[in-house]
């Protein structure tokens, strides 16, 4: 079992989220610009959508008391889209209209065009026509002075069509934070580089910016941090004055190198916290100067999952956004597909593949390695499939939680 001096992850995430204090700056930026960045206030529609009736097809535009199956009427005049006349319209009487043309005021139903006999300037009614049949109404996607997008919000591209469709041009969004990423490790070397005996490629920092890209931080780049507490303490010097967070991996546990700890007890206040997750266990956590630091652990598949876990709310908070909780992932039910027997502790986060039946239900298989340092079991999985952190057996046909990897797991979130 787990040490009680572990953390549960919603209890680490609990703390990140409680030690940060959410922008309240603002600064206006043009629609076009604002995608993937936090409303600052309330946004209000200054019209109504559609602006007028008009209608949703091409036909003909009538009074409903004329909409009798067999009735003929007589076309009197075409209004298009774009069109702002509003042509009388009579009993007996009927216009030829255009999809997002405006309904004529005199006329309360459209028909559509492939339910009427048109001969010359008469049409014949082949069905019946009810009050408002094809008519989009003023107000009927969005009324006037209603509040159409709330403070707090990440702006999706739906969100951009929203925006156009009342005429906004420009938005109050929080300011971009600052984000500071370095790699501590001897044995690291940047890609691109010879790979000198003794020496592995640095990987970490490509898989979290990667990870951050959709949260539209200002990413500042650290490099690689020898394992020497004078060069550890000048980097973390300057980034804690130049960020508002800055994310450090490796050197976080307790091996003759780490020089992470002593450097940053020195510096800050920081936690250095064992969290009760798979993989991932070692983590630190607090103030630097006037940033946050977040210290990941340096096995990739590790500092991979306390990104996403993390350190992505915690960056959502300290943004602006929302009700961010450790509830920010889409979860599915699948049934496991065989036997597990391990050592209860952690909350185990596999990467596995799930699948669809043919009967709908889920099935999900975890991939045979599992070790934090395998980044191939990573790419061809496509979900982790969650088990608690008190159960050591599951059985084939188990129900278990699966998370599903996916591009827009921000916008999601
Ligand atoms: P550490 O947490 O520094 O003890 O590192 C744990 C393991 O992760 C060691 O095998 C390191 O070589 C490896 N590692 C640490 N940082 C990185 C990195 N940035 N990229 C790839 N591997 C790393
Ligand atoms: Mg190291």
């Amino acid at each position: 079992m787990a040490n009680s001096s572990w953390l549960s992850l919603s209890d680490a995430l609990h703390a990140m989220l409680s030690s940060a204090t959410p922008t309240t700056k603002k600064e206006t930026l043009s629609v076009t610009d604002a995608l993937g960045r936090i409303t600052a206030s309330n946004v209000f529609a200054q019209h109504n959508v559609p602006p007028c009736n008009n209608s949703a097809m091409d036909g003909y535009a009538l009074r409903s008391k004329d909409g009798v199956s067999g009735a003929s009427l007589i076309v009197t005049a075409t209004v298009l889209a774009g069109d702002s006349h509003n042509p009388t319209v009579s009993n007996g009487q009927c216009v030829r209209i255009m999809t997002g043309a405006p309904v004529p005021a005199d006329c309360d139903a459209v028909v559509i065009q492939e339910n009427v006999h048109r001969d010359a300037d008469t049409i014949t009614l082949q069905t019946d026509v009810s009050e408002l049949d094809n008519i989009r109404q003023t107000g009927d996607d969005i009324q006037q002075d209603s509040i159409i997008l709330r403070r707090g919000r990440r702006l999706t591209p739906a969100d951009m069509m929203l925006l156009s469709s009342v005429g906004i041009t420009h938005i109050d969004v929080y300011p971009p934070l600052t984000v500071g990423l370095l790699a501590t490790g001897d044995e690291l070397t940047e890609p691109g580089q010879p790979l000198e005996p003794g020496q592995i490629y640095e990987s970490n920092r490509a898989g979290v910016a990667a990870l951050l890209a959709p949260l539209k931080v200002n990413l500042k780049h650290y490099g690689i941090a020898p394992d020497r507490p004078e060069a550890l303490k000048r980097l973390f010097n300057l980034a804690s004055e130049e960020c508002d967070i800055i994310i450090s991996s490796g050197g976080v546990s307790v091996g003759d190198a780490d020089f992470v700890k002593p450097v940053l007890d020195e510096l800050g206040s920081i936690d250095f916290w064992k969290i009760a997750i798979k993989p991932g266990k070692p983590f630190a956590f607090g103030q630097l100067g006037n940033a946050l630091f977040c210290g990941l652990p340096g096995n990739p598949v590790s500092a991979y999952v306390t990104t996403e876990q993390l350190v992505v709310p915690l960056l959502r908070h300290s943004q602006g956004e929302s009700n961010v909780s450790d509830a920010h992932r889409l979860t599915l039910k699948a049934r496991i597909s065989h036997r597990i027997q391990r050592r209860a502790g952690r909350l185990d986060f596999q990467r596995a593949v799930f699948t669809q039946e043919a009967d709908g239900s889920l099935r999900v298989t975890p991939l045979a390695k599992q070790s934090s340092g395998v980044m191939t079991s990573f790419t061809a999985a496509n979900c982790y499939m969650l088990i608690p952190a008190d159960t050591a057996t599951l059985e084939p046909g188990d129900l278990v939680d699966v998370q599903p990897f996916s591009l827009a797991s921000v916008a999601q979130i």
